[in-house]
């Protein structure tokens, strides 16, 4: 049995829809996290394929579709909400965290618009080996509980293609689209309602919607840094997509860099390169500024909230600067705050030869960065300044993976789940869950793509 406890149904009228999921032909297990449904008090046996396929709603679920908006790529939609996703209610871990259990791909809702509510199986295996080697490596992110073949078909550009259902756990769903949900309908009790929520929930000791919004800068300065020294590209950083509490969430068209470059883009409907990596930093300040404005009304007088907000929003870039430094500072051994310097000129040699981002940072501890660039002396001369620091190699063999769930492998593994066979799935989620272990049987996965494996764009979950 699972107990719920689902504070967000208690939430007034209008922050959400009741909706049930819809039931699915032939639901078939793919997936299923033991270790996270340990660590969050979960009894596997109540997690049944029937549960996790939307199709027996178990006891204390109130599902629901949330309410939200968001800027997508810079333009406002004043509501978009959850489409193809069901709340199915929260629980309690056993340490008092509080998390969403949410069904993705569940069918339509109240807010799907032209959409089917449903998602194919490539998306729904992508978030969750993606998200779950994210939490491996520390980084806030939602979680991936279990995933289901729906044995229903989907329709989509490619044609028709197996249905999933992704099982989501999240600190909570809330996001900054939220928020403006409410704050362009100047529905100033309901904004004040969810403020206050969120306090409770995320930031307990924040006194106020302020003190809220510099918890929430603070939280995804440190995010975001994570991120940047993965090689991670979002790909939809949409004020939708993203969390209040600080969460990486909405692994669409994400993925990690092979070659480094900072301009490096793989969704295919950022066309711009609005979300490529080095602009990561810079459109959180954006959606926090977002954020920012949808509090306002609630900090008092307009012109000292505005200047208060406005500098709430402005402490982004030093704590993040604080937050690289130290990440990238950890990638090599040393004191990134004091040697920022050399920290760029790595990445300097790196960008130039589009050398491999994850190789180059894991070879440092055992010699064999140097192979992965062409101009040796370049990198000799790096790595004499470098030594000559004493760099600490556990500290170089704790923040550096030595695989990551690549492009390639993802794609490979969806391919081989799609004709019905899981092992290269569970070998490749095995492989990056473990991302620090040096481990023979793995060790193709720490290959970079050949040039005819390569992927070189990404799709949206829809
Ligand atoms: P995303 O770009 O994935 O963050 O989704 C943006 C919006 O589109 C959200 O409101 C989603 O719920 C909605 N959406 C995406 N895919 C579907 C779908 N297949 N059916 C219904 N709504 C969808
Ligand atoms: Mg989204």
């Amino acid at each position: 049995m699972i107990r719920f406890d689902n504070s967000y149904a208690r939430m007034p009228q209008g922050f959400y829809a009741r909706v049930d999921p819809t039931p699915v032909t032939a639901p078939r297990l793919l997936a299923l996290n033991g270790a996270l449904a340990d660590r969050l008090g979960m009894d596997r046996d109540a997690l049944t394929v029937e549960m996790l396929a939307g199709n027996a709603i178990p006891d204390g679920a109130v599902p629901l579709a949330q309410a939200y908006a968001g800027h997508q790529f810079g333009g406002f939609v004043p509501q978009l909400g959850d489409g193809r996703a069901v709340l199915l209610g929260e629980i309690v871990a056993p340490d008092g965290a509080r998390f969403d259990i949410q069904l993705k791909g569940s069918g339509p809702t109240p807010f799907s618009r032209r959409g089917d509510g449903r998602a194919w199986m490539g998306p729904v295996l992508r978030e969750y080996v993606v998200s779950e080697f994210m939490a491996a490596m520390g980084v806030p992110t939602t979680r991936a509980l279990a995933a289901v073949a729906t044995g229903d078909q989907v329709w989509r550009d490619q044609g028709g293609l197996p249905g999933a259902v992704l099982t989501r756990v999240a600190a909570s769903h809330i996001r900054v689209g939220t928020f403006q949900y409410f704050a362009v309908r100047d529905d100033r009790a309901r904004l004040q309602a969810l403020t206050d929520h969120v306090i409770a929930r995320h930031y307990p000791d924040a006194d106020g919607a302020l003190a809220l919004l510099e918890r929430v800068v603070a939280a995804q300065a440190e995010t975001i840094a994570q991120w940047m020294a993965l090689g991670f590209i979002h790909g939809v950083m949409n004020t939708d997509n993203m969390a209040i509490s600080g969460e990486t969430i909405d692994y669409g068209p994400c993925a990690f860099m092979d070659g480094y470059h900072p301009q490096t883009v793989f969704s295919s409907i950022d066309r711009q390169g609005r979300y490529a990596w080095a602009n990561q930093p810079d459109i959180a300040v954006w959606n926090l500024a977002q954020f920012a404005t949808c509090l306002i009304p609630l900090m008092g007088e307009e012109e000292a909230a505005v200047e208060a907000a406005t500098k709430a929003v402005h402490g982004f870039a030093p704590l993040y600067q604080a937050a690289w430094r130290r990440r990238f500072g950890a990638k090599l051994g040393i004191d990134g705050a004091a040697h920022q310097a050399l920290i760029e000129r790595l990445l300097t040699l790196m960008a130039t030869e589009r050398a491999d981002f994850t190789r180059v940072f894991a070879g440092l501890s055992d010699g064999t960065a140097r192979d992965e660039f062409t101009d040796r002396a370049g990198f000799d001369a790096w790595s004499r300044d470098w030594q000559a620091l004493s760099p600490d190699q556990a500290v170089i063999a704790r923040a550096n993976p030595r695989r990551i769930p690549r492009n390639h492998r993802i794609e490979q593994a969806i391919a081989s789940a799609v004709a019905g066979d899981m092992a290269p799935f569970e070998r490749l989620f095995q492989a990056v869950t473990h991302p620090r272990d040096l481990h023979a049987d793995w060790a193709d996965l720490a290959l970079p793509p050949a040039p005819a494996e390569a992927v070189r764009q990404t799709f949206c979950g829809t």
